[in-house]
């Protein structure tokens, strides 16, 4: 049974890699680009100015973590850090969400493209095809272990099961 809520969604508990007291990290079912991971407030709150500055500090503390580690292993040059705040500004999920997606010169023909895709799931649902849970699993446990180096992984992310 998983833990953690993404808005309607309820998690796999594999999907998981990082926790902090107030912020969640996880793997995305449709990445824009090959590390695109999402951190979000472990309260589900739909709209930023609703975050206490306590789970705000924690949020984009986490989200700096993160997105360090991501650049080291997708070998980005660059980051992209996006909320979408509000379904006029392209949320689908409505719960707090930072997009951290690793840059690459060149990535795209124009750079702000990237907005694009990530609008692109909003007009066509099918646009694209959600991995695989065991995929997910699989980079989640990756980035896990990079982030518990020491192995004191806590116990709310502890996943035997790769389908779980
Ligand atoms: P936004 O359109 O800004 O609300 O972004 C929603 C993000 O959540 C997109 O990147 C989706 O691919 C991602 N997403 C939706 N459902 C799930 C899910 N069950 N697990 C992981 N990521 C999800």
């Amino acid at each position: 049974m998983s833990r953690f809520r993404f808005g309607p969604h309820f998690l796999g508990r594999c999907e998981v890699f990082y926790l902090s007291p107030l912020s969640f990290a996880f793997v995305n079912l449709k990445p824009v680009v090959p590390g695109h991971v999402l951190v979000s407030p472990r309260r589900l709150v739909r709209r930023f100015h609703e975050l206490t500055q306590n789970e705000v500090c924690d949020l984009w503390s986490t989200a700096q973590k993160v997105s360090n580690l991501i650049e080291k292993e997708y070998d980005g040059t660059s980051l992209s850090l996006v909320i979408q705040d509000g379904p006029d500004a392209g949320q689908t999920v409505p719960h707090v969400h930072i997009h951290v997606m690793p840059r690459h010169k060149g990535d795209f023909k124009i750079n702000d493209q990237i907005y694009d895709e990530l609008n692109k799931s909003r007009l066509d649902n099918d646009f694209r095809t959600p991995r695989s849970q065991s995929e997910m699993a699989q980079e989640s446990e990756s980035l896990r272990k990079l982030l518990y180096p020491d192995g004191c992984i806590p116990e709310e992310l502890k996943c035997d099961n790769l389908d779980s």
